[in-house]
């Protein structure tokens, strides 16, 4: 087991504010409140230590799928996201055909056995073709409760959310289903009206997926769905902090309304995060990434990102000049809560796992640690 250490001189960001001169104390996997002896002191002046960040949806990185990959590739893309500060992470499928997401849904419950993701995300395939994104229009498929289901029992417990269309013929019943199996039902890639997405709230749907992104537009006449969904104080909406899927104004207006504490910052990365430039695979369809944007190669659509949680957390307080309270709430404390996962992980308490990132005075990324070991080790950059 790892020595004991002392994080010592950072600025640290708990759940009641910010220290200055804060220190975080791990023995074995955890954070406790007093420094067993011989610990080790890591001294950290000028630099934040905040909580290891969750990211709810994300397809990959590193090169590699979790989409479509392997179970190596799956790790070797969980790796990859957790060098960038994300230590809890939900692995999310894209829309597929249904056998082929019932058997790969049962290779990611293994790994959530495991412990290396803490669940799957469906997104699709029960998505509206009008704002399908990226996702094969062959494959889509109205929300029937009973393939919704096949899906849930494919992951053997390990479903954690569901994204779906709830305009959709089914689509009310299969939010009810999810709901009563615990799966959180999640609003997007959806044409639905206010009022449609008002009735998919009370049905318990309690995620927006990527507000703004695969949805209409707000409407002075036909407020839309985004609207519903930022008045709701049942949903926590789903925001892509990368420059590209959202104007700076349009993350503004997501904060003021909906406050910190319902605000979840997602990657929605593919294979290209923390790798490079080049052609991948979303699921089935073929991707141009140039510049950091992946677009598919057939009809130019955004697909998915090449961000890194390390990255939106830089630009949210340096850009975007929210709170690092704030940031840490988005990208941290509520995906975390939202999992139920808040007794673990989300914040800087004793009893809790010991994942953490140390940034610098700059925001960088210095220092990443899981479960009391260091994944990126602050002394040695
Ligand atoms: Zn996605």
């Amino acid at each position: 087991m790892a020595p004991s250490k002392v994080l010592a001189g950072a600025r640290v960001v708990l759940p009641t504010g910010t220290v200055d001169d804060g220190r975080v104390i791990v023995d074995g996997t955890r954070i406790v409140d007093t420094a067993p002896p011989q610990a080790q002191v890591v001294d950290l002046p000028g630099h934040w230590v905040v909580p290891g960040f969750v990211d709810i949806h994300n397809h990959g990185g590193g090169g590699a799928s979790f989409a479509g990959g392997t179970a190596e590739d799956v790790l070797k893309g969980v790796e990859t996201h957790r060098r960038h500060g994300t230590t809890t992470v939900v692995a999310s499928a894209v829309t597929g055909d249904l056998d082929f997401l019932a058997r790969h849904a049962g290779m990611l419950a293994e790994l959530a056995q495991q412990d290396d993701i803490v669940g799957i995300h469906f997104e699709g395939p029960f998505i509206s073709p009008c704002r399908k994104g990226a996702h094969d229009e062959q494959l889509l498929r109205d929300p029937d409760p009973a393939e919704v289901r096949k899906l849930v029992d494919a992951a053997h417990g390990h479903a954690k959310m569901m994204t779906l269309a709830t305009e959709l013929p089914g689509g009310l019943d299969s939010v009810r289903l999810l709901v009563e199996h615990g799966v959180i039902a999640a609003v997007g890639h959806t044409d639905a009206t206010y009022e449609q997405t008002v009735r998919a709230i009370d049905a318990g749907a309690t995620v927006a997926t990527h507000l703004f992104n695969a949805m209409p537009p707000v409407g002075h006449r036909a407020p839309g769905p985004i609207t519903a969904l930022l008045e709701d104080e049942r949903i926590t909406v789903e925001l892509i902090n990368d420059g590209t899927h959202l104007h700076p104004a349009a993350l503004q207006l997501a904060f003021h309304h909906a406050g910190a504490s319902r605000v979840a910052f997602i990657t929605d990365a593919m294979d290209a995060a923390g790798f490079g430039d080049g052609r991948y695979l979303l699921g089935p369809l073929e991707v141009e990434v140039a510049d950091g944007v992946a677009r598919l190669v057939e009809g130019g659509s955004i697909a998915g990102s090449t961000l890194t949680l390390d990255r939106a957390f830089k630009r949210a307080v340096t850009v975007d000049r929210l709170p690092v309270g704030d940031v840490v709430a988005a990208i941290s404390a509520n995906p975390a809560r939202l999992l139920g996962l808040d007794d673990r992980v989300g914040s800087l308490e004793p009893g809790k796992d010991a994942d953490l990132v140390v940034l610098d005075d700059a925001f960088d990324l210095v220092g990443v640690m899981r479960r009391g070991e260091w994944v990126v080790d602050p002394q040695l950059g």
